[in-house]
């Protein structure tokens, strides 16, 4: 029978306070802020952005060995889960951990498992279930009006929702825990 130990990855106590103290200032701010740290919570780097994201100079994105392995958490001030472009950063700067908090009080965290999909960012978010056409399909379903003024802001939430749910229900099919939690 499998045991709930499986699912759960040993943490370092001072990267969990660390990662509470960061989240819990944030949830406060009127722009997003990434801050990267490493497995046993040192603050490796930190970048500034505007009320839609985070910026990160290209030549940050380019250092792969920044990445590689560590942990990355940035808020998202209007309360949205991760965005199908967050997944995908996620996957190709090889991160261990990917998350969010949010002015609610909450955090979602997608953190990888041993044996991990490697193709979670194309095969399944871009082409599946984040993808464009996932949304029209939705939109579709739930009779939205395609011209609206606020269509395309609405769209863009039914797919992160979308992916959110998907998220709740299959990710440790692909061997990622995928997890919400209050600050
Ligand atoms: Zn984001």
């Amino acid at each position: 029978m499998p045991n709930d130990s499986d699912n759960k990855i040993s943490r370092n106590e001072i990267l969990i306070s660390t990662l509470h103290e960061i989240e819990t200032v944030k949830k406060n701010l009127t722009i997003e802020v990434g801050t990267l740290l490493s497995p046993n919570g040192k603050i490796i780097k930190e970048w500034e952005g505007d009320d839609e994201s985070v910026s990160i100079p290209i030549e940050d994105y380019k250092n792969k060995s920044l990445w590689e392995n560590n942990i990355y958490t940035h808020n998202h001030i209007i309360g949205l889960h991760f965005s199908v472009d967050d997944i995908e950063r996620f996957c190709e700067l090889s991160l261990s951990e990917l998350r969010i908090s949010i002015p609610s009080n909450s955090f979602f965290s997608i953190i990888k498992k041993k044996g991990f999909y490697t193709k979670l960012a194309n095969e399944v978010m871009r082409d599946k279930v984040g993808s464009f056409s996932k949304g029209m399909e939705l939109a579709i379903n739930r009779g939205l009006v395609f011209n609206d003024n606020d269509f395309a802001d609405k769209l863009y939430r039914l797919r992160i929702e979308h992916a959110h749910n998907w998220f709740e229900n299959n990710a440790a099919k692909y061997n990622y825990i995928y997890e919400k939690g209050e600050l």
